[in-house]
């Protein structure tokens, strides 16, 4: 089966008193490439924490997580670094960029890491991508100038600037108001359109809506997987979809 991302028996146990937590429970899921997947469920479920175990920021206790055939449970700390440096793009609710770095510096820092290509092609490929989130106007400003919603176009682009094959957000809209959170979908949307495969934890059936596969979680278990298709163009037929993502979040028992 063509996948990009395969987890098999994923487990994540935390030990806090002496007492063990399960908080992944033997999660198995198969990612195809380009796909559009979201993550919800209660709070605590663990949505999180499958996040950061599938895209190696934490280490996970047991089982397989394999990334374009690479098993993550065998690299180093270094090696894992690197490949999420130059393969995968995280955006988090809460936008963590540098405060001494204008928002272009921001950008770039991490393709100046990988190398990917000469200062002055880095330079250029975060002016495009400003240009396609809308914030051009915004590269030689500090962050203390920008939005909450622009400062998360600006950490969708700093996701981007290396090329990855798989953006991971966590609540990428949670800090954002309705206006805002729509905007930032349209250019997930987007991205996804031009290739990219992307895993967003959401609590807003709003923001799942726009996805093309939602996945449920309830105590460190996927409970439920739904396939709504792509959405075709912004908006469109959202409300059908919002009503049956929502009519099944309530026979999952949400
Ligand atoms: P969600 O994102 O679905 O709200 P999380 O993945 O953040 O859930 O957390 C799931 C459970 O794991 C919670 O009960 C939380 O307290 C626990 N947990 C998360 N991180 C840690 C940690 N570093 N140490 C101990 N327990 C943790
Ligand atoms: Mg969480």
């Amino acid at each position: 089966m063509n996948t990009i991302l395969a987890a098999k028996d994923l487990c994540k146990t935390y030990v806090v008193n002496k007492r063990e937590q399960t908080v992944l429970n033997n999660v198995s899921l198969q990612i195809k490439p380009g796909e559009f997947v979201s993550v919800m469920g209660p709070s605590g479920s663990g949505k999180s924490t499958l996040l950061y175990n599938i895209s190696g920021m934490d280490k996970m206790t047991s089982g397989s997580v394999v990334f374009k055939g690479t098993e993550l449970a065998d690299l180093s700390e270094k090696e894992m670094s690197v490949l999420r440096l130059h393969k995968m793009g995280f955006v988090f609710q809460q936008i963590n960029l540098l405060k001494n770095l204008g928002i272009i510096d921001n950008i770039v820092v991490s393709a100046y890491m990988a190398k990917n290509g000469s200062r002055k092609e880095i330079n250029q490929f975060a002016r495009e991508l400003m240009a396609r989130t809308g914030i051009s106007e915004l590269a030689d400003n500090d962050i203390t100038q920008a939005s909450g919603g622009q400062l998360q176009r600006a950490a969708i682009c700093r996701a981007l600037i290396n090329k990855p094959d798989i953006i991971f957000g966590d609540e990428p809209t949670g800090a954002l108001n309705s206006k805002s959170a729509n905007e930032i979908m349209e250019i997930f949307r987007d991205i996804n359109e031009s290739g990219t495969t992307i895993m967003l934890v959401t609590h807003d059936v709003k923001v799942a809506a726009k996805t093309e596969r939602v996945l449920f979680m309830i105590d460190g278990r996927i409970e439920g997987d739904y396939y709504l298709g792509k959405l075709q163009a912004a908006n469109n037929d959202n409300i059908e979809r919002e009503q049956k993502l929502l009519q099944w979040l309530l026979e999952m028992g949400w």
